[in-house]
């Protein structure tokens, strides 16, 4: 480059310094103002000047900043107004597990505690709500079910949710606890209040039954025969709907199988299939038992389980008019498992979800003219689960059923 050009883009470069430099001590202002969180500071132009580049920079990024920062501001504001407006309780942990956000609900219910801070598995002591924290914690999940948890007397249906997509952040998870306990003491009360009349109408019934029998064996007309036969039918029917009432809710008072004991599975469904052959064959239908492995003991109640096999071999009978009815005792690795298939009319899919609830039954005509009460499956369900077991049905309309029960093998 020759002399003079050299010369002239010097005197540039200084002017341009200079100008930046001038600016400076201004610029220094604004980022303590910045710093002290006022985003509003501009350069102005003083008297005929414009502004320098670096001051016009600087309005433009604190424009775009100060937009960033006032919607990131609002957000927060919403967080927070949603986080003390909502019933739930709800923490923030960070990725050691110590909570860095608790909202008001949290607070009063941990008070005098304070939980910012500390970890959470210090501040809500149960093992089952840690055990369910450090599922989550420990797995690649973004979010686990609801689950039912006591603290103290009361019961909350506890949410975990993990964080975002970044590694670092995916380890924050947020708890929220919705405080069930009104619900679950209307539960029992009802719950209760079924026991208590299913119990007190059992003996009127009695009662009524053996007069309407001594009463058939009166001279009457053949009308009259037919109607006092119609009463002693719905007599046996509120009657089997109370036996089984008073068993669901003695099932339902308990935590666990009433007696433990040893139950042979072999003898169980070789007694419940004598027990239920003759219902089979006076049906016309073939009826089979394949148990042929050896299986460990089951540690259950004999009573229960001999039940629930009766309700779902019942039920296949009950279901089927032509056919086959098969028990299946299997000794898989892990596990026991019972089968009840049958070749009848099947349960259309869009009722199996339910076929375990209480009352439910798909046909009502047809289940009351089989004598069904609509609680049978429930009560097989509550002794699956009160014996640690799982059950699973599989059907096709018009091809059948196959009702399958596991219990694990310690
Ligand atoms: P119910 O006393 O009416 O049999 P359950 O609780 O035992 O009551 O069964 C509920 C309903 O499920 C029945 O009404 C019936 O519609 C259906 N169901 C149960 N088992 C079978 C089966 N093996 N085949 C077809 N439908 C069945």
């Amino acid at each position: 480059m020759s002399g003079p050009w050299r010369f002239r883009l010097a005197r540039f470069s200084l002017l341009k310094r200079r100008r930046i430099e001038a600016c400076l001590p201004n610029l220094n202002e604004g980022l303590k103002r910045i710093e002290e969180g006022d985003f509003g500071f501009r350069f102005s132009p003083a008297k005929q000047e414009k502004l320098t580049l670096c001051q016009e920079a600087f309005n433009l990024i604190m424009d775009k900043v100060g937009k960033v920062w006032r919607r990131e501001k609002e957000q927060r504001e919403i967080f927070e107004r949603l986080l003390s407006e909502v019933e739930e309780a709800v923490a923030v942990t960070d990725e050691a597990g110590k909570v860095t956000t608790a909202n008001k609900v949290l607070r009063r219910l941990l008070a005098p505690v304070r939980p910012e801070g500390k970890y959470i598995g210090e501040v809500i002591r149960s093992t089952p709500f840690q055990d369910y924290f450090s599922r989550l914690k420990n797995s690649s999940e973004r979010a686990l079910s609801e689950e039912e948890i006591k603290l103290g007397e009361r019961f909350y249906a506890v949410k975990a949710i993990g964080g975002g997509v970044y590694q670092a952040e995916s380890k924050r998870i947020a708890i929220i606890m919705r405080d069930i306990s009104r619900e679950k003491n209307l539960e029992v009360i009802k719950k209760e209040l079924v026991g208590n009349i299913s119990h007190e109408l059992r003996t009127p019934l009695t009662s009524i039954k053996g007069y309407l029998e001594t009463l058939q064996e009166e001279e009457m007309s053949k009308a009259a025969r037919a109607y006092l036969q119609t009463i002693k039918n719905n007599v046996e029917r509120l009657e089997r709907i109370v036996v089984d009432l008073l068993t669901l809710s003695a099932l339902e008072n308990r935590q666990e199988a009433r007696e433990k004991e040893e139950v042979d599975l072999r003898e169980l469904v070789r007694r419940v299939f004598s027990q239920m052959e003759p219902f089979a064959r006076r049906k016309g239908l073939s009826f089979r038992l394949e148990a042929g492995s050896e299986v460990p003991p089951l540690c259950g109640d004999q009573f229960q389980l001999e039940q629930m096999l009766v309700n779902l071999v019942d039920n296949a009978v009950k279901y089927t008019d032509r056919g086959t009815v098969t028990i299946r005792l299997i000794k898989k690795e892990d596990e026991v498992v019972i089968e009840v298939e049958d070749t009848g009319i099947g349960i259309p899919a869009s009722h199996l979800e339910r076929i375990f609830e209480r009352f439910y039954v798909v046909d009502r005509s047809r289940a009351r003219r089989l004598g069904g009460t609509g609680l049978g499956l429930s009560i097989v369900k509550h002794i699956v689960l009160l014996h640690g077991g799982k059950i699973n049905v599989k059907s096709q309309e018009g091809v059948g059923t196959t009702f399958t029960i596991s219990f694990p093998q310690k």
